[in-house]
């Protein structure tokens, strides 16, 4: 039999889990990143925990691995040399030092594109090339590669694959299947200090190669184990949900409120900061609200949250309407940075509270998903819930009452498991 490994690299540690064609979980294991780590230290810790991972699972199964699939933190980049070593600390997936860079390069990429963000992939390249002298360039051209795609190089040693997930926010064109010319104009001028080779992009889950034969040695895994295209970290966590047809969506009730609805057609956004993603011949669409569990732990904790709301009876609609937010401005499902947190009148009794909070939130989520309707994705027939708030069977029902479908329970949430199936092919479309 063929196992298939997935593995997540998150923000705080990685993850693996190994599965049968069936999609069983025969194994888990994960490993924190050390907490006070130097940026230029961050491939080896990398490079060391992927192995550690693999290492850790029982040789029986490691021995009849089929394919491996990895993902990673979105627009977390690296620039390496020939040999596929970086020659620079990578910039990780919340480093906003490009906004200056990317705010004088608006021009070059089409207006409302997923690019124009401060952390974007496109950013990060800008910034290095705006840092060239910093940058030891003796071995040009030097590849631009993902955490993902870097990290698919070490296991399988071909250098500069991506895939349409990760390579979104660096420009890719996934509806044509090609980086446009805006892009490419703009990367091969002659000018430019630094010669960048961008990664060929893969839909992911497309098999690469197999691992090398150090590795297969090295880690005990059968020569014939394939490497697959990745993805991000938050596509995984969607893929392992189950989600396969349109209209269906996954909510993610974690600090903030994250809303990814699978749709036949594409929406874009950027005064939302909606975009979407390429799934095979369905786009994966969403938008990220500031409201949620960080508001929720302001006033509760986990164990406040349990007991208050088991006393809550969630058919019976709560007379309170609060935009809870920890600081002023949202972009989702309204876009008004001066969007002030709503949280009165507060009730003396902490069940009618978080009545109020939950009923406001479930509001907001609701709003969301018809946001993303008017503007052209498929309407919701059923939602999928992750994240430390799916845990609340008050809420879900609350929730319901909002949405109007059915509230389903995910396969899986973790993103390790998404990897693993796209590792035994739910995407080779
Ligand atoms: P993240 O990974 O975004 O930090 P998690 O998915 O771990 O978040 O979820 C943590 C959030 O879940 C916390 O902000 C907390 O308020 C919320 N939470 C935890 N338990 C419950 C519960 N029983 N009901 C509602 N929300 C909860």
């Amino acid at each position: 039999m063929n196992f298939y490994i997935g593995i997540d690299f998150g923000t705080s540690g990685a993850r693996l889990v190994i599965t049968d064609p069936k999609g069983n979980i025969h194994q888990e294991v994960e490993s924190p990143f050390p907490e006070s780590s130097s940026p230029n230290e961050l491939p080896v810790i990398w490079k060391t925990t992927l192995f550690d991972l693999i290492a850790k699972i029982p040789l029986e199964l490691r021995r009849q691995t089929g394919a491996i699939a990895i993902d990673g933190t979105s627009a977390t980049t690296l620039l390496c040399d020939r040999q596929g070593k970086p020659i620079t600390s990578p910039l990780l997936y919340n480093d906003g030092r490009g906004v200056e860079i990317m705010e004088q390069s608006i021009a070059i990429a089409p207006e409302n594109h997923p690019v124009l963000s401060a952390t974007s992939s496109l950013a990060k390249l800008l910034w290095w090339q705006h840092h060239h002298r910093e940058i030891n360039t003796e071995s040009q051209p030097l590849y631009f590669l993902h955490q993902a795609d870097w990290l698919g190089f070490l296991l399988h040693g071909k250098l500069g694959i991506s895939d349409y997930h990760n390579t979104l926010k660096l420009g890719y064109d996934v509806a044509h299947l090609h980086y446009p010319r805006w892009l490419t104009n703009e990367i091969n001028r002659e000018s430019n200090p630094l010669k960048l080779q961008l990664p060929e992009v893969l839909a992911p889950g497309t098999p690469i190669g197999e691992i090398t034969l150090e590795i297969s040695e090295q880690l005990n895994l059968p020569k014939h184990c394939v490497v697959c295209a990745g993805t991000t970290d938050s596509i995984a966590a969607f893929l392992a949900s189950g989600a396969t047809s349109p209209g269906e969506a996954v909510t993610s009730l974690g600090s903030t409120l994250v809303l990814k609805l699978l749709s036949d057609t594409p929406v874009n956004d950027a005064r939302y900061g909606i975009y979407s993603h390429r799934l095979g011949n369905l786009w994966l669409t969403g938008g990220a609200s500031n409201t949620g569990g960080a508001v929720l732990r302001e006033f509760f904790s986990d164990r406040e949250l349990e007991t208050l709301s088991n006393q809550i009876n969630p058919n019976i609609s709560s007379p309170l309407d609060y935009y809870p937010l920890l600081k002023k401005g949202d972009r989702f499902p309204i876009n008004d940075p001066s969007l002030p947190p709503r949280l009165e009148p507060r009730p003396d009794n902490s069940v009618e509270f978080l009545h109020g909070l939950l009923e406001s939130i479930a509001r907001i989520e609701a709003r969301g998903y018809q946001r993303l309707q008017e503007l052209g994705a498929t309407p919701l027939s059923q939602v999928y819930t992750a994240g430390g708030g799916a845990k609340n069977p008050v809420w879900t029902t609350i929730r319901g009452r909002y949405l109007k479908v059915p509230m389903v329970q995910p396969i899986h949430t973790a993103a390790a498991y998404g990897a693993a199936r796209l590792a035994y092919g739910v995407e080779k479309s």
